[in-house]
């Protein structure tokens, strides 16, 4: 009796326990529900934590490694940034503040050094230009060791096109900022704004060779862009980029640069900044403040960015009174012109260059295929990889001085000579071609001539690669 009675109590107990248990387990449960931060501030987190070091440990070289932690954090981190931009003005930086705090947080617990260096980006952003003003922010930004995103107007473009070529040269990134800025054109109806588009991008084309993908509204899609905008764009192969701050430089004439200063760095956690400069005429103020810009970004650990078309782009919502009195393009309109267009970008893979040590790539339109081989510029390519060309106007050839090598790449007579030291020359013939103010060149002659042939081509979903001597 006792016996059985124990037992039962014991029953009892157990019971008793796993209730207490369950009921826990429940309750806990239904509580970390509740607590769970809406969907933007924590769920993108485990994303950036768990590709990034993939990336880390798989590439060796810094470079590429840092610009593919780049790109994995700016694409969670901006839908953070979307979310906010519902409810944001334009103008103003979204407030990331509460998510980047975890986010640092998880990176720094559970990734090495390299990659939570990488959670925070910023991107430099300069638009109106070009103007005299470009020529203090390149030699600032080549000083700096910083890459940046330029926004073009094709009016500007059309007077400094050597300001054009010296942009891309130096490997920034060029956007398409439409022709003259003009609002009461632009924002008149879908067919001024897209020929505006088209109109600078010829231009640029016609300086550097390469097509702009990327799209700036002038004084952002916000109150402009209605969804006909948006996704005629899209359609078309282009990618839209407003900002996430502003630096305040063109609210008024004669901003002064402590301001400018103080207005980029106002917010220095967030994990990505789209930062909105100028560098049109009068912007000299933006140009002294950018030293100090860099800075204070520099010393809040952030790297620095160029905005490209894989990148989430961050993108202003739609104003519900924007477009209402604007009539649609019919659609043997968008056939004639918007469909066609995305053929342009088809392509969609950068070609990535690995030489030696040194690796650069080229994104879409920077390069084109013909007959099977890969064209490259020469200028932006050599530059990119450490070595230097000037141009001879009289013989019109390039000269390229590359890794203790000299090759004359003579236009006219469609051949790169390799000058040895001991006075001899080798000769090669190849399909150069000047393109607006560019060299364009077969890149495995100009690999085999100067000294690094190709030992590798390869090409992946994400990317093409040529990998030399
Ligand atoms: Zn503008």
């Amino acid at each position: 009796m006792i016996n059985k009675s124990a037992y039962r109590r014991r029953i009892v107990i157990r019971g008793l326990l796993v209730m207490a248990i369950l009921f826990l387990v429940i309750n806990e449960r239904s509580l970390s529900s509740q607590n769970k931060p809406p969907a933007a501030s924590v769920q993108v987190l485990p994303l950036s934590s768990m590709s990034a070091p993939h990336a880390a440990s798989t590439d060796i070289n810094p470079k590429s490694s840092t610009s593919t932690t780049t790109t994995t954090t700016s694409i969670s981190n901006s839908t953070l940034t979307s979310a906010y931009l519902k409810n944001a003005q334009p103008e103003r930086s979204p407030q990331p503040q509460q998510q980047s705090q975890p986010a640092k947080a998880v990176a720094a617990a559970a990734l090495p050094v390299a990659a939570a260096k990488g959670t925070k980006t910023v991107y430099l952003t300069f638009d109106d230009g070009p103007s005299p003003i470009t020529a203090k922010v390149l030699e600032i930004l080549q000083q700096e060791k910083v890459k940046a995103t330029f926004f073009v107007l094709g009016e500007q473009a059309e007077t400094h096109p050597e300001l054009i070529n010296a942009i891309w040269e130096q490997g920034h990134t060029i956007g398409n900022h439409t022709y003259n800025h003009n609002y009461q054109e632009l924002y008149s109806g879908f067919p001024v704004f897209w020929s505006q588009i088209k109109q600078t991008e010829e231009i640029i084309r016609s300086i550097t060779g390469i097509r702009p993908q990327l799209i700036r509204a002038p004084g952002g899609t916000f109150g402009h862009f209605d969804h006909t905008y948006f996704n005629l764009l899209e359609q078309a192969g282009y990618r839209v980029m407003d900002w996430t701050a502003d630096s305040g430089d063109s609210k008024r004439r004669g901003v002064p640069a402590a301001d400018i200063v103080g207005e980029s760095t106002a917010d220095l956690q967030s994990s990505k900044v789209v930062l909105l400069l100028h560098d049109g005429g009068g912007h000299e103020a933006s140009a002294e403040a950018l030293p100090r810009i860099i800075a204070k970004y520099k010393a809040a650990g952030y790297v620095f960015g160029q905005l490209n078309e894989h990148i989430e782009p961050v993108q202003f919502r739609v104003s519900s009174k924007a477009g209402l009195k604007r009539t649609k393009p019919s659609a043997s309109w968008i056939a004639a012109h918007v469909t066609p267009n995305a053929g342009l970008f088809a392509a969609g893979k950068p070609l990535v260059l690995e030489v030696g040590m040194l690796e650069t790539s080229l994104q879409t339109g920077e390069y084109s295929i013909r007959d099977g081989q890969y064209r490259v510029p020469l200028r932006a390519v050599i530059e990119r990889l450490g070595g230097e060309v000037s141009w001879d106007p009289l013989s019109r050839s390039g000269k390229v001085k590359w890794n203790g090598n000299v090759v004359t790449v003579d236009v006219g007579k469609q051949k790169l000579i390799l000058n040895l030291q001991s006075g001899l020359q080798v000769e090669h013939p190849a399909r150069v071609e000047l393109i607006g103010g560019s060299i364009w060149i077969p890149l495995r002659d100009l690999l085999e001539t100067a000294g690094h042939p190709p030992l590798k081509v390869s090409v992946t979903d994400g990317e093409r690669r040529v990998k030399a001597l």
